[in-house]
């Protein structure tokens, strides 16, 4: 793919200035101070979605705790989950888990070196394996995450979204083409990122302080604001869920979630969807105090979606949260068990003290909170 904007002279002079400004003002972050790829990865894993100064104290206790592939895939997936707990997107501690394992059954414990190999460790896309070829080998590997995304759309000028196909294709090419022909692509990389992240912001680009602002089209053209350019996005859903806090003997009884739904393998209070029950939904919404009705109509939706005998007694709070594309209104009641339901209590139902020591949905961990004001 070829830039007409970009001459040879362009990709050199920019690789010169980024890498002197990055040398000048890069951020001392733990993974940025070694080349092992395990530890790089879980940076990565842990950067998805999380701001980098909540991650560095995550980072080093999950270090500690596990400090190489093998002690990650001997470990028990709660034991991931409970170490990965408060990061949120659950998802991405299983994927390390199962990627560890996967290590371990066939290549004994090391990390692969190749980039194709890499790639093909579960949760690892093309922007993680890149970053890790890049940064613990100095792989010739090219790099489009969010920051850099942003930076790429700026220098290519690029007027549609960044997310469509063919812009992509366009932004992974150039990512390529910016690398140095032999070493320093992980340097490469993570100038651009830093630079991407400290200076080409979303909002408010430091254009005035930006080392590659002579060699920026968008700047140029005065229209760095206007890009990248904003995909339509799909539009949102109000629903309602209710749930359940119910003790027994100083317990609280919680509910494991199950492979297809939400949270899998996270603990959080009984609870259901308010999708079949719109009459209840527009009760719960109208009115904090709930009725007789509202409360049998609550235990019966209960008992329907988990067998679960209880009795809810009274309203507690009302929460809100949102997951993907949904907005979640969640009614949190009070409850008693029927003694005869205690002893179907098994497999992925627990009594637990309060607070419980299990990896827990943020919901759940809102609600206890919420339980102890
Ligand atoms: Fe980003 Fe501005 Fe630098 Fe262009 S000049 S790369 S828009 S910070």
């Amino acid at each position: 793919m070829s830039f007409p904007l970009h001459s040879p002279a362009w990709f050199q002079d920019f690789r010169r200035r980024i890498t002197r400004w990055y040398d000048a003002n890069r951020r001392s972050l733990p993974w940025r101070e070694t080349h092992d790829p395990y530890a790089i990865w879980i940076s990565e894993a842990m950067l998805q979605q999380t701001q980098v100064a909540t991650v560095i104290d995550y980072y080093h206790r999950f270090l500690e705790r596990f400090p190489d592939v093998a002690s990650l895939a001997a470990a028990d997936e709660q034991a991931v989950l409970q170490q990965w707990a408060g990061l949120g997107y659950y998802r991405r501690a299983r994927q390390l888990h199962a990627a560890a394992k996967q290590m371990v059954e066939q290549g004994n414990g090391e990390f692969p070196r190749r980039l194709e190999e890499i790639q093909q460790l579960p949760g690892i896309g093309r922007y993680t394996a890149g970053a890790i070829a890049s940064f613990a080998y100095d792989a010739r590997a090219p790099i489009v995450e969010a920051n850099t995304l942003r930076l790429f759309s700026r220098l290519l000028a690029l007027r549609e979204p960044p997310q469509r196909s063919a812009a992509q294709r366009q932004l992974w090419a150039f990512a390529e083409q910016l690398l140095p022909p032999r070493r320093g692509s992980g340097r490469l990389n993570q100038a651009c990122m830093e630079l991407g992240s400290l200076l080409c912001a979303p909002q408010r680009p430091a254009c005035t302080a930006c080392p590659v602002q002579s060699l920026c089209p968008a700047f140029a053209a005065g229209i760095e604001t206007e890009i990248p350019v904003a995909q339509p996005k799909p539009a949102t859903s109000a629903i309602g869920h209710v749930a359940v806090v119910i003790r027994h003997r100083g317990r609280l009884l919680m509910r494991q979630n199950p492979p297809g739904e939400w949270w899998h393998g996270l603990w959080d209070f009984p609870r259901s969807s308010l999708e079949t029950s719109p009459e209840l939904l527009r009760a719960l919404t109208a009115s904090e105090a709930a009725n007789a009705e509202s409360l049998e109509a609550i235990r019966w939706l209960i008992e329907q979606s988990h067998g679960l005998a209880c009795q809810p007694v009274r309203r507690l709070c009302m929460l809100k949260h949102s997951v993907t594309r949904y907005r979640i209104s969640l009614f949190c009641f009070e409850a008693t068990v029927a003694s005869s339901s205690l002893k179907k209590m098994t497999g992925r139902w627990t009594w637990v003290e309060d607070p419980p020591q299990l990896p827990l949905t943020s919901p759940a961990q809102q609600l206890l909170r919420r339980l102890g004001d």
